[in-house]
């Protein structure tokens, strides 16, 4: 959950689809038709949607320096599958990787992070370090050690847990 500005570029789609899902409560908006219609994807496209989502979580928490929430399939792994190819632009010779065929999400995510590799933003995409949130959320703090997605919230949580575990 969190109150900041959207990352930016391209990385805001990617930001948005980690954040379809509130692993505190379960509510998923994905299981929704406009959840569903926001990202471009059908019910049965649920499955690999998913897959690809939580392996984008894992490289936001690794982006922080924490391992993989669960279980999750490299994400190397499920992007090399996605169709993308260099368009060029005649006037100026510029060069960006596109999504091939109208773009599955799937390869809108893999051009997303192929320029945000470019902008130098790739990992300032991180994840909240708060196990029941997770939340992605880009860190624009000056040295890029932010730890939670909301300092008010889940920074706070975190700090009122370890003054219980030291009181105990
Ligand atoms: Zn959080």
């Amino acid at each position: 959950m969190n109150d900041r500005a959207p990352a930016p570029g391209g990385l805001a789609l990617v930001e948005a689809l980690v954040n379809t899902v509130d692993l505190e409560s379960g509510a998923d908006t994905l299981d929704t038709a406009e959840g569903r219609a926001r990202f471009g994807i059908e019910e049965r496209d649920l499955t690999d949607v998913r897959r690809l989502r939580e392996s984008l979580r894992a490289a936001c928490l690794a982006h922080a320096g924490h391992p993989p929430h669960a279980p999750v399939t490299p994400l190397g792994e499920l992007l090399a599958a996605a169709p993308l190819h260099v368009a060029v632009d005649e006037r100026d010779g510029s060069a960006t990787l596109v999504p091939a065929d109208g773009g599955p999400l799937l390869s809108r995510v893999a051009a997303a992070v192929a320029e945000a590799l470019t902008a130098g933003t790739w990992d300032r995409l991180k994840a909240c370090e708060l196990p029941e949130c997770h939340w992605a959320y880009y860190d624009r703090s000056p040295a890029g050690r932010g730890r939670w997605c909301s300092m008010s919230v889940c920074g706070a949580r975190a700090k009122m847990r370890r003054y219980r575990a030291k009181g105990t």
